[in-house]
C-alpha cells in the first residue's frame, strides 16, 4: 500500500497509471491530497477512479491527540497522533509575517542530549515523508490559516532520518502543493556532520542552525553524546564547508545552563572558536547565535541561567562581533518547548500501565 503523502507527483501518476486510469488524473488528485482531502472526500474526480486508487493505497492525517493554545500569545501545541498510535508534537507560533509551524522529524530520539525530554526514552521510529508533511497540513487544516514558514526543530534529529527527510522537503516546496519555499523552510541539527556535508550537495537553500551548546569538546560531550563522534573542530569545519559551497549562512543555537556553559569566559571561548573557523582569510561569514536560557526538564537536573548571566554572555559575543539574540520564549503557559506534551503522556501512561498491570505500549 501507497501512502498518498509520501509520493511525489510522477510517483502518483504511475500507482494511477497501474490501476488502469489516466495519468491526468493524478494532476488533479495531488493539489487535493495536498489540502487534507482523502481520496474518498474529492469531489472534483469520479467515484470510480477514487476507488481504485484507494485499493491500493492509504491516507492517513495526523490525528490531534490534544491541543493547547497559548493564552499570551496565541501559540498551538499540537499533540499528534499517527496512524500507529504514536505521538509527536508540532507547534504553531504566531508572528506578524505569518503562521510558523516547528515540525518533529522522529518519533523520539537517540542522540541523548542530556537537557532534552524528548530523547529520555530513546528513539522509536523515523517518521516517512507523509508524516512530516502531514503535521503541516493537519495544523493548517485545524487552524484553517495558512502556514507559511516551517522549522525542522522539533522531536527527533531530521539528519538522522536523511532521506525522508528530504523527500519531504521536496514534497512541501512542490507548487501544486502546499507550496512552502525553500527560505521559508529551516532545519536544526545537534551536529550529524555526515549529514551537513550531504545536505550541502543539494539544490535546497533552506536555513541550517546548529545546536552548538558549548565551546569545547570536554563541555560538549558532557553535555551532547554526539560530540563523540564529531567534535566541534569537525562540526565547524562542515559549516565552513556548508557556507563555501551554498553561500547560506547557517545560525547557532546556544542553551544556557546554570553553571554548566553560561559562563563569560565560555562566551569568550566560544567567540573564539567561531571565528578561528568561519572568519578566516577566505571566508567571512556573519555569525548569528541564538541563546536560550534551558527549559527545565525534571528528569534532567538542569536550570535556566540568570537573567544577568544570560546578559553578560551576549554582551561578550557581541563585544567580538558576533550578533547574539536572546530567544524569545513563546507559549510559556502550555509547555510548548519540544518533548514535554509527548513525554507527559508518556509518564501518564507509564502510571495507567502500572495500576493496569499492562504495558505503556500497550497503553499507547
Ligand atoms: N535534533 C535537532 C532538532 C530538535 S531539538 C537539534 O538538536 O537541533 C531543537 C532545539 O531545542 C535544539 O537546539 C535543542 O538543543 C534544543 N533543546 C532541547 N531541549 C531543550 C531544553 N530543555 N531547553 C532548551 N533548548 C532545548
Amino acid at each position: 500500500m501507497k501512502d498518498l503523502l509520501s509520493v511525489t507527483p510522477a510517483e502518483l501518476e504511475e500507482l494511477i497509471l497501474s490501476v488502469g486510469e489516466p495519468k491526468y488524473r493524478a494532476g488533479q488528485m495531488f493539489p487535493q491530497l495536498h489540502k487534507g482531502l482523502s481520496p474518498e472526500e474529492m469531489t472534483n474526480v469520479g467515484k470510480k477512479t477514487r476507488e481504485k486508487l484507494a485499493a491500493v493505497s492509504e491516507y492517513h492525517l495526523p490525528q490531534v491527540r490534544r491541543k493547547l493554545v497559548s493564552a499570551l500569545d496565541g501559540t498551538v501545541k499540537y499533540l499528534f497522533e499517527l496512524r500507529d498510535g504514536h505521538c509527536v508534537e508540532s507547534v504553531v507560533m504566531r508572528y506578524n509575517h505569518g503562521n510558523t509551524i516547528c515540525i518533529s522529524s522522529q518519533v523520539g530520539c537517540r542522540m541523548g542530549c542530556k537537557f532534552c525530554a524528548s530523547t529520555i526514552g530513546g528513539k522509536v521510529r523515523d517518521l516517512i515523508p507523509g508524516e512530516l508533511l502531514g503535521q503541516v497540513i493537519a495544523a493548517q487544516k485545524d487552524l484553517g490559516e495558512r502556514i507559511s514558514n516551517i522549522v525542522m526543530m522539533g522531536i527527533g534529529e531530521p539528519l538522522d532520518n536523511y532521506d525522508n527527510v528530504v523527500k519531504f522537503l521536496r514534497l512541501v516546496a512542490h507548487p501544486e502543493g502546499l507550496n512552502i519555499g525553500y527560505r521559508h523552510i529551516s532545519l536544526s541539527t545537534c551536529g550529524v556532520v555526515s549529514g551537513i556535508y550531504k545536505l550541502a550537495e543539494e539544490e535546497f537553500p533552506i536555513t541550517l542552525s546548529i545546536s552548538l551548546h558549548a565551546p569545547d569538546d570536554e563541555t560538549r560531550s558532557s553535555i551532547m553524546p554526539v560530540n563523540n563522534r564529531w567534535g566541534v573542530d569537525e562540526l565547524l569545519t562542515a559549516c565552513k564547508d556548508y557556507y563555501d559551497k551554498t553561500g547560506r549562512r547557517l545560525s547557532f543555537e546556544y542553551t544556557l545552563i546554570a553553571g554548566k556553559n553560561d559562563t563569560p569566559e565560555g562566551a569568550s571561548k566560544l567567540a573564539n572558536v567561531l571565528n578561528r573557523h568561519l572568519r578566516t582569510r577566505t571566508t567571512t561569514m556573519p555569525i548569528h547565535v541564538n541563546l536560550i536560557p534551558v527549559n527545565e526538564v525534571e528528569e534532567t537536573g538542569f536550570s535556566r541561567s540568570s537573567d544577568e548571566a544570560v546578559k553578560a554572555f551576549a554582551a561578550v559575543l557581541e563585544k567580538r562581533g558576533i550578533r547574539a539574540t536572546v530567544r524569545r520564549k513563546l507559549g510559556a503557559d502550555i509547555n510548548a518547548s519540544c518533548g514535554q506534551l509527548r513525554r507527559a503522556e508518556q509518564k501518564a501512561a507509564e502510571v495507567t500501565a502500572e495500576t493496569t498491570g499492562k504495558t505503556a505500549s500497550e497503553e499507547a
